[in-house]
């Protein structure tokens, strides 16, 4: 598997962001980071990577994020490629797999498609799921460790109940945790390199994506109501003694798994 494509998102850094009228994040006045799961699907991919491969990043957002993509080029990624268009705003994820899938096309056959497991503002954990399944090929979800075993990946999947461990080959998508891995930082080398590379741009058009096919228009769901709710503290009752705390902490325990 040489060639590996990586899809990351660029979420607020904060968790005081504003929507519109239709309920979509103003992204454009917020400051954005990388979705943390996908930082760490980057970082798989570059410690996957053998000498002939290559690491492409692709994201679908706004032009703002040609700077920070110029940074993962630093961090060793061969190719950065943005897709930006007004027509992609208020995309689902139906809407977002179709611009991926259409870039992943463009872009030729990878081997390997990673994706975080969950976005941390839409948080569907959809996208993964729809774009292998836009693309015909599997997903394997929730991946906590990757490596070789000759010409086949062995995944480390997280359950409930475990780790289940498989065997796979490509081209198959998978998503992968947040806490996996973590991004290398920027070394001399790869900021030499990346020096003479630039930002690839698809807009809609580039991609052969109609206005139908893309943002709200292209989208099976709308965001029809927002509400901001805090876990807060239990309200239950304030325990002194410690014998009678260790109980009742063990019947709130027993509630959540018996
Ligand atoms: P997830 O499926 O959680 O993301 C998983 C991975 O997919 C990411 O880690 C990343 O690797 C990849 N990925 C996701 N988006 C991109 C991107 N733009 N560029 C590159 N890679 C990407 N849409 C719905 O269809 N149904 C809903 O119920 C829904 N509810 C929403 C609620 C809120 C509060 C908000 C803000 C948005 C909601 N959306 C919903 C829209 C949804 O967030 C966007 O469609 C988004 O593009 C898909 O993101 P996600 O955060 O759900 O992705």
């Amino acid at each position: 598997m040489n060639n590996i494509l990586v899809c990351v998102k660029a979420v607020p850094a904060t968790t005081s962001v504003q929507v519109d009228g239709q309920y979509r994040l103003k992204r454009e006045g917020a400051s954005l980071q990388w979705n943390i799961a996908d930082e760490s699907a980057l970082e798989a991919a570059l410690s996957l990577k053998d000498k002939d491969g290559t690491v492409t990043v692709v994201t679908m957002g706004p032009p703002k994020l040609e700077a920070p993509l110029q940074d993962l080029l630093a961090r060793g990624c061969d190719r950065v490629v943005l897709i930006t268009d007004r027509l992609m705003a208020g995309a689902d994820t139906r809407a977002t797999a179709g611009a991926l899938r259409a870039a992943a096309k463009r872009l030729g056959p990878a081997d390997l498609i990673l994706c975080g497991r969950r976005a941390i503002d839409g948080e569907t954990g959809q996208v993964p799921g729809e774009l292998a399944s836009a693309l015909g090929i599997p997903c394997v979800s929730n991946v906590e460790k990757l490596e070789w075993e000759k010409d086949r990946l062995l995944l480390h999947r997280r359950l409930e109940t475990g780790v289940e461990v498989l065997s796979a080959r490509g081209p198959l998508v998978v998503s992968v945790c947040e806490y996996a891995y973590s991004l290398r930082l920027p070394g001399i080398l790869s900021m030499r390199r990346a020096r003479g590379k630039t930002v690839e741009r698809y807009s809609a058009a580039d991609l052969g994506l109609t206005a139908e096919q893309c943002g709200l228009k292209g989208s099976l769901t709308k965001v029809t109501a927002m509400e901001s709710k805090f876990p807060g503290l239990r309200n239950g009752p304030k325990e002194t003694d410690p014998a009678k705390g260790i109980q009742a902490l063990r019947a709130m325990l027993r509630e959540v798994q018996p």
